[in-house]
């Protein structure tokens, strides 16, 4: 099943509890437009170099499009497609006034040299130049890419159309970002993952966490529930995964990733295992935070944690889903989860178009106080429809999204 596929199963469940109309589902399913775009850049080698580059714009009922760029080999368009869709979702979970918008190039970033992959993002950016901006669509990172890769963004677009900080965010803070911004993902996962525990009566201290992907998501996931006194026993990226009953040292990982260009290989804080095994681990709370699609039909039924907290987009397939409603383990959805991002990004976006800035603290509370409300209406909607937390989720952002529809009018 294709990502988009999957992503449809989860927002028909929603549409039937709200009893949508065929004619606002098609509406709400199709996207505002979607474009493919040649991105040629020279190498440092004097060769030339082609990647197909994507932008897709799903639905701006709600305001200007937003989503990140994603630079990753298996980036296609129907990824991307599914991703912009997620993205109307989430924004309409968390009520922050924007639509849902996703890009990516298709490369692999570890292949090009930092100057090799400046020229690829602003020749990007000379291609879609027309059809981003601050009013308009907003990018941010994703996998693959970075507050550095944001900086050019702004940098290229402002060749265009002059200062325009706010035309993209996740932007380095010494160049029109926000302090809290990089953290934002991987601390919202740890704010909804302490309510969801609070909430099913779990104590917080001494709670055992396997965390998949040590990127941006993951290491700031790691520090905050290790912060709240956690027990994180499992970490991993693309080198394999390393597991410590009495808990993994994140501190220690942390600095060994800093100093190993952000990966573990060679880490000696855990016994090796696998990314596979890892994803069975006994523990309380499983947190995928890399890639999508990892827990499928094949794997769910060895899945050991009770909770599961998607802060990967897409980790759960549909089929896992099913296996784990039957299981009566809890998934926490991405499209609240990992809200703590894009709730930041419009913090940042906000601040830009002001001049202005507020310090740490007021971003993280503005942070736990979206994310809060959110779960909060989450957990209620899904108790009172006895319904799962996802389908609760999208009945929130769905009907969202089409009660704007509604609102503004079609044509
Ligand atoms: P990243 O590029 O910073 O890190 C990705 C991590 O995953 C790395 O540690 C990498 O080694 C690891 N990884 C890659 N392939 C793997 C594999 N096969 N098995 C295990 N680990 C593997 O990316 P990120 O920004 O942390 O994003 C991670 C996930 O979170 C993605 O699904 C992304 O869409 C989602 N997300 C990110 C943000 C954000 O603000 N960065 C916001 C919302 C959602």
């Amino acid at each position: 099943m294709n990502a988009s596929t999957a992503n449809q199963i989860y927002f028909r469940q929603a549409a039937d509890e709200l009893d949508l109309s065929d004619t606002m589902r098609s509406l709400l399913l199709t996207a505002k437009r979607e474009v493919q775009v040649q991105v040629a850049a020279e190498l440092d080698s004097g060769a030339v170099a082609t990647f197909i580059g994507y932008r897709v714009q799903h639905n701006d009922a709600r305001g200007p499009l937003k989503g990140g760029l994603r630079y990753h080999p298996e980036v296609d368009l129907d990824e991307v497609r599914s991703l912009a869709a997620l993205m109307t979702w989430k924004t309409a979970v968390v009520n922050i006034p924007y639509g849902g918008a996703k890009g990516g190039i298709a490369l692999d970033p570890a292949t090009l040299s930092t100057r090799e992959l400046e020229r690829v993002t602003r020749s990007f950016v000379d291609a879609i130049h027309d059809l981003f901006g601050p009013d308009v669509d907003i990018p941010a990172p994703d996998m693959g890419t970075s507050a550095e890769v944001m900086a050019w963004i702004m940098n290229q677009y402002g060749k265009y159309r002059g200062f325009a900080p706010a035309c993209v965010t996740g932007k380095p803070v010494e160049y029109h970002g926000i302090p809290g911004r990089e953290e934002a993902t991987g601390r919202g996962v740890g704010i909804v993952t302490l309510k969801l525990l609070s909430r099913l009566g779990r104590a917080i201290q001494g709670t055992t966490v396997a965390i998949q992907g040590f990127g941006n998501v993951g290491t700031h996931t790691a520090k905050f529930l290790r912060d709240a006194e956690c027990r994180v026993v499992a970490i991993s990226d693309a080198s394999g995964g390393y597991h410590r009953a009495d808990g993994i040292d994140v501190l220690e990982a942390l600095r060994y990733a800093r100093e190993h260009r952000g990966r573990l290989e060679g880490f000696v804080g855990g016994d090796r295992i696998s990314n596979v095994e890892l994803l069975a681990l006994d523990c309380d709370v499983l947190i995928p935070a890399a890639l999508g699609g990892v827990l499928t039909a094949a794997n769910a039924e060895a899945v050991q944690a009770p909770i599961i907290v998607e802060a990967a987009n897409s980790p759960v397939t549909p089929e896992a889903d099913i296996v784990f409603a039957q299981k009566n383990v809890t998934v926490l959805p991405d499209i609240l989860a990992n809200a703590g991002g894009v709730t930041a990004s419009w913090f940042e976006w906000v601040q830009n178009r002001q001049h202005y800035q507020w310090g740490v603290n007021r971003v993280r509370q503005e942070l736990d106080r979206i994310l809060g409300e959110a779960f909060e209406q989450v957990w209620q909607l899904s108790s009172s429809r006895q319904v799962s937390l996802r389908t609760a989720a999208y009945m929130l952002g769905v009907g969202r999204v089409a009660r704007a529809t509604v609102l503004g009018g079609i044509t």
